[in-house]
């Protein structure tokens, strides 16, 4: 009778090691799905993506070191001190190479940068050739760094634009000519609409906050992205 609980132990222990030995080399294929890998801007953006970018809020070496690793080419922004809760000293610009379309140039926080530089690569450009078989080759911005509170809300609560750890998106410039604005184009049903939610749904993968039209009127006229401190939870409308 001893045999019958061995042989239950044996079976556990073997199934235990197979879900381990499968949880390990899915794992493997699928490092952007896990909290513990590094973050590879190469990898496609998983379910840890935007958590492994929002632990770079606090870490400028860590998230130069991402930079780095996928061969981005940047600047490093002299810092800002402007006082109170004013200013940067983890800007970075991306060099045309590497993020080069904004206009004016994006000069923002390192971890909004590495969510620029994702959000172009694998949700803007891939967006554009679905739904206008075409490039984006400028994307207007309404800026980054702004010593301002929360425009509308609660007083006293500043605004992440106030240490370049946000950006305001308006537009998107294609190929031909054409100019896709988040103001002429969000109400829109054909493939203009059908690209700024598909641009704004995306950006969730890769920024802590996405403030959208659907959000509330202050956001008509453009994408509201930054990467506020959310403890890992993601705010997108
Ligand atoms: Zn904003």
């Amino acid at each position: 009778m001893r045999l019958a609980p061995l042989g239950f132990r044996l079976f556990a222990l073997v199934i235990v090691a197979a879900g381990g030995l499968a949880l390990y080399s899915w794992g493997k294929g699928h490092p952007q799905d896990l909290p513990w890998t590094p973050l590879i801007l190469a990898d496609a953006t998983g379910r840890f993506t935007q958590y492994k970018i929002a632990r770079l809020r606090d870490d400028f070496p860590g998230c130069r070191a991402v930079l780095d690793r996928g061969q981005v080419d940047y600047t490093v922004l002299t810092p800002v001190a402007a006082g109170g809760a004013c200013g940067y000293d983890d800007g970075v610009r991306l060099g045309r190479d590497s993020g080069g379309v904004y206009a004016p140039r994006a000069d923002t926080s390192c971890s909004v940068a590495i969510g620029l530089f994702l959000w172009e690569k694998q949700v803007v450009e891939p967006a554009a050739m679905r739904h206008f078989g075409q490039k984006v080759t400028r994307i207007d911005t309404f800026g980054s760094y702004a010593c301002r509170p929360v425009r509308g809300g609660r007083e006293g609560r500043w605004s992440e634009h106030a240490r370049a750890n946000a950006i305001d998106i308006a537009a998107f410039r294609l190929a031909d000519g054409r100019r896709i604005s988040v103001a002429g184009g969000w109400t829109r049903t054909d493939a203009d609409g059908a690209f700024l939610r598909d641009v704004r749904d995306g950006a969730c993968r890769m920024f802590s906050t996405v403030l959208s039209p659907d959000y509330n009127a202050l956001h008509r006229d453009h994408l509201h992205l930054d990467q506020a401190s959310r403890g890992g939870w993601g705010f997108c409308r």
